[in-house]
């Protein structure tokens, strides 16, 4: 029979060890709560002890909750289990996140033992994994509707809480973006196989639909609507395909955008000018960073997208 610390040791282990969320293990350790609206996230650590103190990163998880809260119009799950563990090795200080949403929605996060307070506030890897928790898990073929919503939102998301410029914003997607354009001999998303495609093409799904919505809709609705409503119906624990999603997101904001641009990029590769959209969005590169053009015949669009629903 194992002593309580040893017990405590062993499940210890058991957090460590396992590839997916280690629930069984999770659910038998002490943790930390944090409200968010009804929501509630139960914070687990692993074994081991960071440099700042661990209310410092319990902090941190609040920020970013409320942060996806605020772009969804509520945290994505009732309740969400989030295991924090921590690494010597070198390498990033925010390591890696994985959301999970089979048994629960969960999310695994990584943080190098060292992890400094600056690590946290430019942090992107919390925000881009709770917003997984808002969207029902999808088969395989559909991953990048998965990422690419995810990559999209999440610096909208911090923008619209006042935590990234809105500099940063268009600079990593003029930065970005190429990277989801389909390179020769490639087909629709459905086909995608590649990590430039999986993410950046369906941040630029998104990015067009949010494009398209706003158009259709003289600027009163954008795929922030489309998105709380496809919450509203489900978020990653349950499981469903594209197409009725697409169509949930479509009724609330009374067009047939999704599924319109979805049949347009889903077996094709449909290239995008993308230097011709910066242009009308009043996106401009220039020696000193990004700079806006607010007579650019999208721009009210821009401007709403990181503004405050
Ligand atoms: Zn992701």
């Amino acid at each position: 029979m194992l002593s309580d610390a040893g017990r405590t040791a062993a499940v210890e282990q058991d957090l460590v060890d396992s590839q997916n969320m280690p629930y069984a293990a999770f659910d038998r350790m002490p943790f930390e709560a944090v409200q968010i609206g009804a929501a509630s996230i139960r914070i687990v650590f692993g074994p081991g002890s960071f440099t700042l103190p661990r209310q410092r990163i319990v902090d941190y998880v609040r920020q970013s909750a409320q942060t996806v809260a605020l772009y969804f119009g509520k945290f994505p799950a009732p309740l969400a289990r989030l295991l924090v563990l921590n690494t010597s090795s070198a390498g990033r200080p925010i390591r890696s996140g994985t959301a999970f949403g089979y048994q629960g929605a969960a999310i695994k996060l990584t943080l190098a033992d060292d992890v400094t307070e600056a690590d946290l506030d430019r942090d992107w890897i919390l925000v881009h994994e709770m917003s997984h928790l808002a969207l029902p898990s999808l088969p395989r073929r559909h991953h990048w509707f998965e990422e690419g919503m995810a990559s999209y939102v999440e610096p909208l998301a911090r923008a619209q809480a006042g935590l990234l410029s809105v500099q940063r914003v268009w600079g990593e997607m003029v930065k970005g973006m190429p990277q989801g354009l389909p390179q020769p001999g490639e087909q629709g998303l459905n086909r995608t196989r590649t990590w430039g495609r999986t993410y950046w093409g369906g941040a630029l799904f998104c990015l067009l639909a949010d494009i398209e919505t706003r158009q259709a809709t003289d600027g009163m609705r954008g795929l922030q609507q489309a998105l709380r409503a496809i919450l509203a119906h489900g978020n990653i624990e349950r499981e469903s395909p594209i197409e009725p999603l697409l169509e949930i997101g479509d009724r609330a904001t009374a067009t047939r955008v999704l599924a319109s641009l979805y049949d347009r990029m889903k077996d094709s590769p449909y290239p995008v000018d993308l230097d011709a959209l910066w242009d009308r969005l009043g996106v401009r590169v220039t020696s000193g960073g990004i700079a806006f053009d607010d007579a650019a015949p999208l721009a009210l669009f821009r401007t709403a997208m990181t503004r405050r629903l």
